[in-house]
């Protein structure tokens, strides 16, 4: 018998074939497809605006699938390519490429350029991807450093008194007054166009000759300038004083200022570890209250000592600790003790902005007011406070009651005048002759518009042209 395939079984088993073909011919277009589908490298990098002498940026490259198999960083400037750094297989998927460009170094010349970032992977795809810059960033070449010029600043200065200082700055981005390593912020000041900063620095009580004080401007491009300001220093003197540690005084206060000290801590211990820790957090934190601060002067004419009170401890006054005739510290007390009656009220120097109120270690119950450009006035060991962070106040308006708060023998205010946190003496703060003098005279050299309310600056008397030289009678 002769076997015959039946007609519909032939048809089926072609069928079949016809779908085993479209099945292998769709999926092995669909992976090509994917397979060329697949992103190339990307690569991305902090973005600078400028180019100066030494510009380091990191850069990155990752690939999708697969190694990252070239990264190259160009620097390409009136059609010149340069290559700054170039890394090849074997990578990983994601490489950290550091870049320093030395713009001297690579003969780039300032202005315009682009910084091109090329890369490539080891993913196979069907069509090999045009090679082309992954990232195109327009830079600037920049080696010029900012127009740097110390316009005027008070002449005679003091150790614990204040300096103005009226620059200007071209492009700078960032500028930073400094005396030796404390930097101190400054502010666009006066008219616009003028384009003049000034800034209000501190000399520390211990500051000596020798310690530089100068201006220095960076732009963008890291260019920096420097000027040194001129001055003229004047010695001043402060005073010593010694303070008899009393069990009394300990028993009132130690427990008061450290409530959680360990049983086994003597009071004399305690009491060490508030005047010495406590004291210094003190001071970072009247560092930080400085840096918000009023971009203008809120205040105008001197500082006003509040009335009928008697000072009985000085600016900057040296003082050593006796306890059961031991000396047992030595520090130096940076600002005034104001004392009249009892819970007497404490009017603000002069008007500005509560900028602190609140409890503040040795300080007690502490009000900071703001007057701009990083001057502000504290009030401390307080009774009572009536005032609120952000409150406008005037000259004269009370802030709160005196007291014994915090490190306080007997009730007063202790009074510090600062600038951006630094104590300075307020003797010079509450006379408007020296406002005038050290403060509103160089605001005057410089152009710029005075602090009211302290009288006008007398013109300089102008030069007169020096008398011709006699003719020196020759000896025969
Ligand atoms: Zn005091």
């Amino acid at each position: 018998m002769i076997a015959v395939v039946p007609q519909r079984s032939r048809t089926k088993s072609w069928l079949l074939l016809v779908l085993l073909l479209l099945f292998v011919v769709v999926g092995g277009v669909s992976y090509l497809g994917w397979r060329q589908s697949v992103p190339p490298v990307r690569a991305t990098l902090q973005a600078p605006r400028f180019l100066g002498h030494t510009t380091s940026l990191p850069v990155a490259f990752e690939a999708a699938r697969g190694n990252v198999k070239r990264a190259e960083v160009r620097v390409v400037q009136a059609g010149r390519s340069v290559t700054v750094a170039r890394a090849e297989t074997p990578l990983g998927a994601r490489v950290q490429l550091p870049v320093t460009i030395e713009s001297t170094a690579l003969g780039l010349k300032e202005g315009a350029a682009t910084l091109e970032l090329w890369g490539s992977d080891d993913f196979w795809r069907p069509l090999r991807p045009h090679d082309r810059a992954i990232v195109s960033h327009p830079v600037t070449v920049d080696l010029t450093p900012p127009r740097l010029e110390v316009l005027a600043s008070t002449r005679y200065v003091s150790p614990g008194g204040a300096v103005l200082v009226a620059f200007k700055a071209g492009d700078a981005s960032h500028v930073d007054v400094t005396v030796g390593r404390r930097a101190f912020p400054s502010f666009a000041y006066g008219p616009a166009d003028r384009g003049a900063r000034v800034a209000l620095i501190a000399l520390p009580y211990d500051y000596t000759s020798g310690t530089p004080l100068g201006v220095t401007a960076r732009d963008e491009a890291g260019n920096t300038a420097s000027r040194s300001v001129p001055t003229e220093l004047k010695p001043r003197a402060f005073p010593h004083d010694t303070i008899k540690l009393s069990e009394a005084f300990l028993q009132a206060k130690v427990p008061e200022l450290l409530p959680q000290r360990p049983p086994t801590q003597s009071l004399i211990e305690g009491f060490l570890v508030i005047n010495r820790d406590q004291r210094k957090q003190a001071e970072e934190e009247k560092i930080k209250i400085g840096a918000k601060t009023a971009d203008k002067p809120l205040w105008s004419g001197p500082f006003v000592q509040p009335r009928n009170t008697k000072v009985f401890s000085n600016f900057a006054e040296a003082r050593t600790y006796v306890y059961e005739g031991q000396t047992v510290d030595t520090q130096v007390h940076v600002g005034f003790d104001l004392a009249s009656t009892k819970h007497s009220p404490v009017p603000a120097a002069n008007s500005g902005q509560v900028a602190f109120t609140g409890a503040l270690t040795i300080y007690g119950n502490t009000v900071i007011v703001d007057h701009g450009l990083g001057l502000q006035t504290l009030y401390a060991h307080l009774s009572s406070i009536d005032v609120k962070p952000g409150d406008t106040v005037e000259k004269g308006h009370v802030l709160g009651r005196s007291g014994t708060t915090g490190l306080a023998v007997g009730d007063h205010v202790h009074f510090e005048v600062l600038v951006s946190g630094v104590s300075v003496t307020p003797v010079e703060w509450w006379d408007g002759k020296w406002i005038r003098d050290r403060v509103n005279k160089p605001l005057k050299e410089a152009g710029l518009p005075e602090i009211a309310g302290v009288g006008e600056v007398p013109d300089e008397p102008v030069a007169r042209p020096a008398a011709a030289p006699r003719p020196t009678r020759r000896r025969r």
